[in-house]
């Protein structure tokens, strides 16, 4: 029988390439992990956790205004962009560290360096090979920025937390989660933003009602949102950055952030001479158990998935190692995973919008629920809470729960458990609400929309 070096080789040291190498190891297998940067991937670095450090950061613009009508008052707030980026730089580092101490913990040999496909059981890093029985691809996504003259003058969302100096002025490119949260974030933390979407509507895959009443609602705010906008050009000036957009108007930026999509990491890296089949959006095909064409190859994680989320990724890896190391029963299903944009106000959402729910039960019955926090009445906000949600009229069973407004990624959560569990109106009905909190209003909505 062959030997390998190793039962298992993780390519990329993000989310679920290090969540696979640790649990691998913790089950008794010999796991190499290759990671050409710092360990934890685009959500520690980049991502999920800086992302949402700065988006804290930016909410203290608001409290600090809404605290007055509560009998606060403060001198005039002064924000230390400075300080916040290396508190942040801090914080990140001691991140690198623990997922590295998990790793070495649970026995995983760490190797450092540009891993690339040698065939289908080696993987050669630098000058070095290293063979194994299985190996894993994690190795993420990166920014995409289409091609346009002045592209080189452009950040992507990578390059937003170390951003020097502060932008006075950012530009904003693309509707999707990175664009609307990055133009909150710079919005909150004192930018003047302009955010630019080529089409009529924010966050295309999201239900139309939510959609529209975040872009009121991040207008509320601040943010200048022009729709049906695309940039054909941008030039450098003395005074900064200025896109010249299809229409001839100018929009003139300190920064302008190009958030148009993520891309998978599959290139460089040997995969299609090793035989690896990519769909055409460049991404690893595989099948359900997350097996690619190669049959000792595996992938999870942005690099394949269609859910481009943290904890998907990690439920894949956890299934590769079951499947692997374990009883191999361990499966994944997609339906009802909650997710959440962090706006200011916040999307939180899980299952489906209006119009997949009518594709996919035919009659739905729709109930929602517009108003203003209880918090505002002193605040002296204008911000509005907004919820809805979806039944399939046959079964009864909630199928889709929407909210934009302050924490509903806490508050969807708990009710996507919910959801999995199958749960009817008349449960939800059923349920005492908890007084006075926001969520309550999900269990109190009793007439339907018309329509
Ligand atoms: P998205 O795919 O969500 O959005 C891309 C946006 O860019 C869309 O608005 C799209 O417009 C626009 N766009 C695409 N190509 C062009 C182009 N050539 N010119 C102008 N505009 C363009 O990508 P993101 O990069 O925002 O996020 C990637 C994924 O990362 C998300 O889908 C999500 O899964 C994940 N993510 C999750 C977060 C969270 O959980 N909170 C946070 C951040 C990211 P159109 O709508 O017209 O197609």
């Amino acid at each position: 029988m062959r030997t390998f070096d190793f039962d298992l080789f993780v390519i990329g040291g993000g989310s679920g390439g290090v969540r696979a190498a640790r649990m691998a190891a913790q089950r008794g297998a010999r796991v190499a992990l290759a990671e050409c940067a710092e360990l934890g991937g685009t959500c520690v670095n980049v991502g999920c956790i800086p992302k949402k450090l700065y988006s804290y950061a930016a909410g203290y613009a608001e409290a600090f205004e809404e605290a007055t009508g509560f009998g606060w008052d403060l001198g005039e707030p002064r924000f230390d962009w400075n300080r916040l980026k290396s508190n942040r730089a801090r914080e990140i580092q001691r991140l690198n560290e623990v997922y590295r101490s998990l790793l070495e913990g649970a026995g995983a040999t760490l190797v450092q360096g540009w891993a690339q496909l040698a065939d289908a059981h080696t993987v050669q890093v630098g000058e070095r090979r290293f063979t194994a029985q299985h190996v894993l691809i994690a190795t993420g996504g990166m920014p995409f920025v289409p091609d346009l003259p002045g592209r080189e003058h452009v950040v992507v969302s990578d390059a937003m937390f170390d951003l020097d100096p502060f932008p006075k002025r950012l530009l904003v490119v693309g509707g999707g989660y990175i664009a609307c949260e990055f133009a909150s974030i710079f919005n909150g933390l004192g930018a003047e933003v302009v955010q630019l979407q080529r089409s009529a509507h924010l966050l295309s895959d999201f239900d139309e009602d939510i959609r529209e009443f975040l872009a009121k609602e991040m207008r509320r705010a601040g943010v200048d949102i022009r729709f049906n906008a695309e940039i054909a050009s941008i030039r450098r000036l003395d005074s900064g950055l200025c896109a010249i957009l299809s229409r001839g108007q100018r929009v003139e930026a300190d920064a302008i952030l190009f958030a148009t999509g993520r891309v998978p990491n599959t290139q460089g890296m040997g995969l299609e001479a090793a035989g690896i089949v990519l769909d055409a959006q460049g991404r690893v095909e595989v099948d359900a158990r997350y097996r690619s064409s190669v049959p000792s190859v595996y992938a999870v994680g942005d690099v394949s998935t269609r859910q481009q989320l943290t904890p998907v990724a990690l439920a894949e890896a956890m299934a590769v190692v079951d499947t692997l190391f374990g009883t191999g029963k361990r499966r994944l299903d997609y339906d009802y995973t909650p997710t959440a944009v962090f706006t200011h106000p916040n999307i939180g959402t899980c299952g489906y919008t209006e119009a997949a729910a009518r594709a996919r039960f035919g009659a739905v019955t729709l109930y929602s629920s517009e108003f203003r926090a209880l918090r505002h009445t002193l605040s002296g906000s204008a911000e509005r809470t907004f919820m809805k949600l979806i039944v399939d009229k046959a079964s009864d069973r909630v199928v889709g729960l929407h909210m934009v407004g302050p924490d509903a990624g806490e508050i969807v959560q708990g009710f996507a458990v919910a959801m999995r569990a199958g749960a009817t109106k008349a449960m939800f009905d059923s349920t005492i609400g908890i007084h006075p909190t926001v969520a309550e209003e999900f269990v109190t909505m009793r007439e339907p929309m018309p329509g």
